[in-house]
């Protein structure tokens, strides 16, 4: 019942996804997944002689005895936390293997085994990646198949233009067109990015939005509602850049379009700001992303008023996921996960959303990626299907393998490939 091992390997996609390995002394192997992070393996690599030779049953208080590792290092949350939460995931899929029951089973059992996924669509343009310093860049894998011209029209797009010469203006039809498509792979609930350079931004700092880049916004939307129809869901994201003023005026100006949630309005650090906000928006505020603790988001439903709560499970951890849940729950507050990881993350943020009774829509940030699917080793055809996600009761731990020969093909040249050390 030991900890024997503990590799990682990171994989070169539309993000880092950092996976962990854990072996045991009962033959028993298990795997996780950690949010990105510079310096991440590193760190995971630092915490694991505290591992070493430790039960791997005992994992709350083997992730307690992590986090009072690293409390001087990220006291409520950070990379500290991304390794932990990789760590314990692959802790829980080593117990599910090892009592043979899939891991929705340890978190109270299934409310559901039908998993909602929503598609994350970006700015509509398709495949794009960014280093762990959220910077654009071409994976090598890519330029090495001759995509690199397409890949970096691709990116001026979606990045360029901000502080530098204008920006082009989004195409509505582009945002429509992709909706359609997305939908049509089965699909209920779709997000875009709403923040995106364009030709109207005064100033890159100041975090207020011109009238007219609103009405821009607004178009966005109502071209992506016109697109699906009234079936299915639309959700935008802000990615915290905006002033509580001009994120109010932008939920006026959307609201014609009963969004399902506006995503990440405000900068993560100040609850008043949300509060100012939720306080005046007609549509449902989410977030969530970038806090950790069930105190955080204690703070975010009490004082900040959030609607809709969007914890991200390889930054938080799978039990106090669900503690965050439970929480929630308290408030009647739906849990909507953030998710941006390969099928390793995805599967275990699956089946903790089974367990979650509150649960409106786990999101899937890999339709793009080629390779996504084939990374999964022992699941029976495609892991999503008609956007969704069905757990199954004889699959034990999170369902699946990696495929590592798959992730090899793919995988960040510079980081370790699942080696001893
Ligand atoms: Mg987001």
């Amino acid at each position: 019942m030991r900890i024997r091992d503990i590799q990682t390997a990171v994989i070169e996609a539309n993000y880092d996804w950092t996976i962990v390995k854990v072996l045991t002394d009962e033959g028993i192997v298990g795997y996780g997944e950690c949010f990105f992070a510079p310096g991440l393996t590193r760190l995971i690599h630092e915490l694991k002689p505290l591992l070493l030779g430790q039960d791997f049953r005992d994992i709350d208080r083997l992730c307690r005895l992590l986090r009072e590792a690293g409390v001087t290092a990220g006291p409520v949350g950070g990379t500290i936390f991304h390794a932990i939460a990789g760590i314990e995931t692959a802790l829980w899929d080593i117990v599910g293997k090892w009592l043979n029951v899939p891991l929705f089973q340890l978190f109270g059992g299934a409310f559901r085994r039908r998993i909602r996924l929503y598609a994350d669509c970006h700015a509509a343009e398709g495949l794009s990646s960014l280093s762990s310093l959220c910077t654009p860049r071409i994976p090598w894998w890519m330029s090495e198949t001759g995509e690199t011209q397409h890949f970096y029209e691709i990116h001026l797009k979606a990045h360029g233009g901000r502080g530098e010469e204008a920006a082009a203006l989004p195409d509505p039809e582009a945002y429509a067109r992709r909706a359609k498509q997305v939908k049509a792979m089965g699909y209920t609930a779709l997000k875009f990015d709403v923040d995106i350079p364009n030709p109207y931004s005064r100033d890159d700092f100041n975090r207020c939005l011109d009238n007219r880049e609103i009405a821009m916004m607004a178009q966005l939307v109502a071209a992506v509602r016109e697109a699906v129809g009234d079936d299915t869901d639309i959700a935008i994201d802000c990615h915290w850049r905006f002033s509580a003023e001009s994120a109010i005026r932008l939920t006026e100006a959307v609201a014609p379009y009963r969004l399902l949630w506006v995503e990440d309005p405000t900068p993560p650090d100040s609850v008043e700001a949300l509060e100012r906000v939720t306080d005046y928006s007609p549509v449902p505020i989410a977030t969530g992303e970038n806090h950790y603790t069930r105190q955080q988001f204690h703070d975010l439903i009490v004082r900040g008023g959030v609607h809709i709560v969007a914890p991200d499970f390889q930054k938080t951890g799978l039990l106090e996921g669900k503690r965050i849940a439970d929480l929630a729950e308290t408030f009647t507050v739906p849990v909507a996960p953030h998710n941006i990881s390969s099928p390793i993350g995805t599967m275990a943020s699956a089946h903790l959303c089974a367990a979650i009774p509150n649960f409106l829509v786990l999101e899937h940030h890999g339709i793009d990626v080629p390779f996504w699917e084939e990374l999964a080793l022992g699941w029976d055809g495609p892991i999503i299907r008609n956007g969704f996600i069905e757990l199954r009761d004889d699959k034990p731990g999170i369902g699946i393998a990696l495929n590592e020969e798959v992730a090899y093909r793919y995988r960040r040249k510079d980081e370790p490939f699942f080696a001893s050390d």
